[in-house]
């Protein structure tokens, strides 16, 4: 309807509303953060609806998250109504995961099929390599997993890998790839790579298929496509082959997972595959100020491959950036945790408008104690998450068991958790027998009583094993499956495993043992046809960039977890060399460039506001360490950043040294020891005489009180 159109292209600026309305043929929007790019897709596809060109069925839009996906898909439906449904929205792992549920069966897979994930890889890996009796301390099966991964990304399999292969590495890879695939198909499991190898595969073999999912998308859409790998690339193209209709929209400037995989080349690779694609530019920033787009522009004119692009936005000066400096990984999360307080109390700022970003997850402890200290709600989004967690991965093992019995992985992990007798003897007696008769370990569990090896003993600790599965199996389609759950729970013997030792640890385990009961619960009654196996799939295919959506809380993640957000406020911590950039990434200029990219994200995902940190000491690997400060403080744009103390960022010649001294401004030449001592007086917060800023935050007008040039302080009185 004319209305839902009219809607539709009013909120978006000319450039966008080209993007949106050319809905034929190839379309690719390469532009920088913050110029609207998610939103011109989200509203392309609810133009799409709003005429009629499509219906949500013929509609699919892969996304990097599935927080992203389900985002999209709420706007969408904001914007028309509720007529999305048999829309396909979902990264490139769960939508193709559920497209391989229906179609599986014609590459010799049941529908029923586990999916691994990496720590499952990585232990079928290992149970190969001592099988071929290959050294795991001389090459690490996580190497190996790694290695036969980034081959299942450039598609080469393990016939081809085997003739490429030289060196230590390589040479063990090429041995264990053969037995990996193997193992897996034995077990009916794919790993997530094959998750998007499996349905190039299927699509090659069987055409009519191809043909079938090519009929039903007439409209194909995949943004951050500066991240996708070569296989997603191939996807991508087999998909839209007979319309074009593809529409990607992506940053090379914001690529950040090379080491995943992804391929920058695959920006290039549009142009030629769709030589009249229209290329649309978008170069209104809408979400940050002058000042961090400055330093934002500052960081990325350091790298050599990036393609030219001009932003601007008339969000113009904004406060300064703000660089502190730190004693240590301490003093550095206290600082942000005051400052987020300060922000919060004197500028009516909520918790959730703060986002604290880092290098890497073992840098959000310290903030995290920091912050649970002063009672300020936070969340994590990556590192360990939920489902991650021993106690989850023990009672998922479990379910997977139950819908698929030949997944190994599931089964070796709980066949003796809780332990009922069933010691690494046995189970090796059993995994044995199971290769000399070529059959699934389930298969050999279901025969016990033939394996001659065993003792009565351990045939009959396997037996009542073998009994509580089957019991549940047969009950999987009628009882409800938060109830089936608890209860094999219990008969299993978590339960009172967990309540044997009445520790918080154990408590802590319980509860969530229970809160995965209720998500069950939920999910189930939530969605329709929403079974266990779905549940299963769904949880496993969570990224680790997905975090829960909790209201008012302060979130912390690295800057990989960051793509894609934005927030008034934005902490970027740990700006040390061989932190950020880390170590390892200085020595190749690609690598280095990478890293630029991630603190050019990581920057221009502050709206309003942005602060630098960098810790003179950190406790790393174990012991502490002496820092100094990144190279990338020394390539900004220093015009638009301000020290905590109150000076420029660059001042002094040497910039490393720490000896020269005399400046009270600055925290860059300071003499640690003065700084301690002066942070003990002033207990590093703002007790005397600071100046301090009254601008609003979420003020989209900064000319107001002329904040450009000046210089606003936070925690530390002006020198
Ligand atoms: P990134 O590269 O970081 O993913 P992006 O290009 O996808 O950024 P969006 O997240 O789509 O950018 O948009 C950034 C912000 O600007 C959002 O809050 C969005 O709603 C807003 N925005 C984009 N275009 C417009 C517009 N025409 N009018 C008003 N707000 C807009
Ligand atoms: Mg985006």
């Amino acid at each position: 309807d004319s209305e839902a159109q009219e809607r539709i292209l009013s909120g978006l600026n000319e450039d966008q509303r080209a993007a949106v309305t050319a809905t034929d043929g190839p379309v690719m929007i390469i532009a920088g953060p913050g110029s609207g790019k998610t939103r011109t897709l989200t509203h392309r596809i609810a133009y799409l609806l709003a005429t009629g060109k499509a219906n949500p069925y013929q509609i699919i839009a892969l996304t990097f998250t599935n927080k992203a996906a389900r985002e999209m898909r709420e706007r969408v439906q904001r914007l028309v109504g509720d007529r999305t449904r048999g829309m396909w929205v979902g990264t490139f792992h769960s939508s193709f995961a559920r497209l391989l549920r229906r179609e599986i069966d014609a590459i010799g897979y049941s529908q029923d099929f586990s999916i691994y994930d990496t720590d499952d890889s990585k232990k079928i890996v290992k149970q190969q390599m001592n099988r071929l009796q290959l050294n795991t301390d001389e090459v690490k099966p996580r190497s190996v997993q790694r290695t036969i991964s980034s081959a299942k990304n450039q598609m080469v399999g393990p016939q081809e890998y085997t003739s490429m292969a030289h060196g230590r590495l390589q040479e063990a890879t090429a041995k264990v790839y053969p037995a990996y695939e193997a193992a897996l198909k034995r077990a009916n499991a794919l790993d997530f790579d094959d998750l998007l190898l499996k349905p190039v595969q299927l699509f090659n073999q069987e055409p009519k298929i191809l043909e079938k999912y090519q009929q039903r998308w007439q409209y194909v859409h995949i943004d951050e496509y500066q991240d996708t790998n070569h296989v997603q690339y191939v996807l991508a193209k087999q998909l839209a082959a007979g319309h074009k209709n593809l529409c990607v929209v992506g940053d090379d400037a914001q690529s950040i997972y090379a080491f995943r995989g992804a391929d920058i080349s695959n920006i290039l690779s549009f142009e030629r595959d769709y030589p009249d694609a229209t290329t649309v530019r978008l170069e209104r920033n809408y979400r940050s100020t002058e000042n961090i787009l400055t330093l934002a522009d500052s960081i990325i004119d350091q790298n050599e491959d990036q393609l030219d692009k001009t932003l601007w936005t008339d969000k113009d000066g904004g406060e300064k950036v703000l660089l502190t400096e730190a004693l240590s990984e301490k003093d550095e999360a206290k600082k942000v945790e005051q400052k987020i307080r300060d922000l919060q109390l004197r500028e009516g700022l909520e918790y959730s408008d703060f986002a604290v970003l880092y290098r890497t997850n073992a840098q959000s402890r310290a903030l995290e104690e920091a912050l649970r200290r002063e009672n300020v709600p936070y969340r994590i989004i990556g590192g360990t998450s939920f489902y991650q967690r021993k106690e989850i991965k023990d009672v998922l093992a479990y379910l997977k068991l139950l819908v698929n019995p030949n997944d190994r992985a599931s089964l070796e992990r709980v066949i003796n958790y809780p332990t009922r007798g069933i010691g690494a003897k046995t189970q090796e007696r059993v995994r044995n027998y199971a290769s000399q008769n070529d059959m699934s370990m389930w298969q050999a569990v279901e025969q016990v009583e033939q394996i001659d090896t065993l003792s009565t003993r351990a045939k009959n600790a396997v037996g009542r094993f073998r009994a509580i599965i089957a019991k549940y199996m047969s009950k999987m389609d009628s009882a409800p499956v938060d109830d089936l759950t608890r209860d094999l729970i219990q008969e299993a013997g978590m339960l009172s495993e967990l309540r044997k030792e009445h520790t918080r640890e154990n408590l802590r385990r319980w509860e969530n043992v229970q809160e995965l009961v209720n998500g069950i619960a939920e999910y189930t009654a939530s969605a329709d046809n929403a079974t266990l196996s779905t549940f299963l799939q769904e949880v496993t295919l969570l990224t680790d960039l997905d975090g829960d959506d909790d209201p008012n809380t302060v979130t912390l993640m690295t800057l990989h977890a960051s793509k894609g957000l934005e927030y008034p406020v934005v902490f970027i911590t740990g700006l040390e060399e061989g932190l950020f950039p880390l170590a390892k990434a200085t020595q190749e200029r690609t690598e280095l460039e990478e890293e630029r990219r991630l603190f050019y994200v990581g920057a221009t995902r502050a709206e309003e506001r942005l602060f630098l940190s960098w810790a003179r000491n950190r406790y790393r690997y174990g012991k502490q360490e002496h820092n100094t400060r990144s190279r990338f403080l020394d390539e900004i744009d220093d015009s638009v950043v301000q020290t905590a103390g109150g000076g420029r960022l660059r001042q002094k010649k040497n910039r490393f040294s720490s000896s020269s001294k005399g400046s009270t401004e600055s925290y860059d030449d300071m003499d640690p020891h003065y700084y301690r001592k002066n942070l003990r007086k002033g207990s590093g917060s703002s007790k005397k005489g600071t100046r301090r800023t009254t601008r609003t935050v979420s003020s989209k007008s900064s000319s107001s009180n002329g904040s450009s040039g000046r210089r606003v302080v936070y925690d530390e009185g002006e020198g």
